[in-house]
């Protein structure tokens, strides 16, 4: 126990190191092509360096190939240390690429140029998710400087996160399944509360669906001679607002804890008041709990538009857009978080609890393949935003708490 509080000593001391840390990783901009760049080389170069300077057991990088990117491929890494087969390895994802700055206007300094403002460190990419990579990479540091006795330890950085996981994690379970073990313990730091006292163990399905209404455009004054969508479209949201009672369960896991469906994007039809629009497109955002079939969302939604397709005689196309049907949930007493909740009490001193959200997370990858992954970090939300930044001491908690389960010997 007193080795365990000097350990904890040690990690107070770390925010030069931090520092150092994030402003290396947001100099070294990783976007995918998706976003307009060439992929996550230069930073999972210099997490490899970092990685080699630790000594690791296991390192190597899984390359997925992308034509777009440069040298055609992405890198995702991965490095471990300690190997007892017998015993669970406790495994830290973070990914590597960011989202574009947007606007620069809005940003108060250079975004890829790190600014330090008290106890803030500001730049693309410092919370999202370089919070996760710095604070993983720094608890084995400090454990493997300890010389205390530790479970295997295992760091993932992965690539793609931001654009779909199809380079990153998707391609490295489907490909390096035999990594994982059925009682690993795997944590995924990119969302949480910012008191880190919420740990995401489940996800709704999301579905996004565009409408395409067709009728027939004609002047204003002589409706009778085309067909009206704007009609069409009001008789659809109304209909389509009856999906909140059609699938109305509730469970508190989530947060809301009911399913959503709300229309959200409407496309511009004719420029003129006098003018009846003959086409209209519009679409609707679906957050559906586990319990219900997505395709089961679809048979209903097509079933609406039938109606009104025949009422007033006009033609719906219903397309789906995007389409992430919901992994099993971790089972909220799974080991992986009932060890984090030891940790973050040990370190935080708050009772965290379990939550499903409404977007998908990247660790729905490692559901869908049978592992049980929690989603947890110390997290504001400000991902994506102009300003972006992180608070140095959440970071020295976080590192604390992976520090505290890698050296968890109840694992
Ligand atoms: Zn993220």
């Amino acid at each position: 126990m007193k080795m365990q509080k000097n350990i904890f000593t040690e990690i107070d001391k770390y925010r030069d190191e931090i520092i150092l840390f994030q402003s290396e990783l947001t100099k070294r901009v990783a976007l995918g092509p998706d976003n307009g760049g060439t992929g996550e080389h230069e930073k999972a170069d210099y997490i490899v360096k970092r990685f080699e300077e630790m000594n690791p057991d296991i390192l190597h990088e899984v390359r997925s190939p992308d034509s777009r990117a440069q040298d055609g491929y992405r890198p995702n890494i991965i490095a471990g240390w300690g190997k007892d087969e017998s015993k669970p390895v406790v495994w830290v994802l973070s990914h590597m690429d960011i989202v574009p700055p947007g606007d620069l206007s809005l940003w108060e300094s250079a975004p890829y140029k790190v600014r330090v403002d008290g106890d803030r460190i500001i730049g693309r990419g410092v919370e999202d998710n370089q919070h996760g990579i710095v604070s993983s990479t720094l608890a084995v540091k400090a454990v493997l400087e300890s010389g205390l006795k530790y479970n295997s330890m295992g760091l993932i950085m992965v690539a793609d996160e931001e654009t779909g996981s199809r380079y990153g994690l998707e391609y490295l379970v489907k490909n390096n399944k035999d990594l994982f073990k059925p009682d690993d313990l795997i944590i995924v730091p990119d969302w949480g509360a910012p008191d880190g006292s919420l740990i995401e163990v489940a996800e709704k399905s999301m579905l996004w669906l565009k409408f395409i209404v067709k009728g027939k455009q004609c002047h204003a004054s002589t409706p009778e001679r085309g067909n009206n969508t704007l009609f069409g479209v009001a008789r659809l949201i109304i209909e389509l607002e009856k999906l909140k009672g059609a699938y109305n369960f509730s469970d508190e896991l989530f947060s809301p804890p009911y399913s959503t469906f709300e229309p959200t994007k409407i496309e511009a039809n004719v420029p003129n008041v006098n003018t009846i629009p003959g086409r209209d497109v519009f679409y609707l955002d679906c957050r559906v709990l586990p319990v219900y079939k997505t395709d089961e969302i679809l048979k209903y939604v097509r079933k609406a538009a039938d109606r009104i397709e025949g009422e007033l005689n006009l033609e719906i196309t219903i397309e789906t857009v995007n389409r992430e049907d919901a992994s099993e949930a971790t089972p909220v007493n799974a080991p992986v978080v009932a060890a984090l909740k030891r940790a973050i009490k040990k370190v935080k001193g708050v009772e965290a609890s379990t939550k499903g959200i409404g977007g998908g997370t990247v660790a729905s990858f490692f559901r869908k393949a049978g592992f049980n992954a929690a989603v947890w970090s110390t997290c504001l939300d400000v991902a994506h935003q102009p300003n972006e930044y992180c608070r140095i001491p959440d970071i020295i908690d976080d590192i604390k708490v992976f520090a505290s389960l890698f050296l968890d010997d109840t694992i």
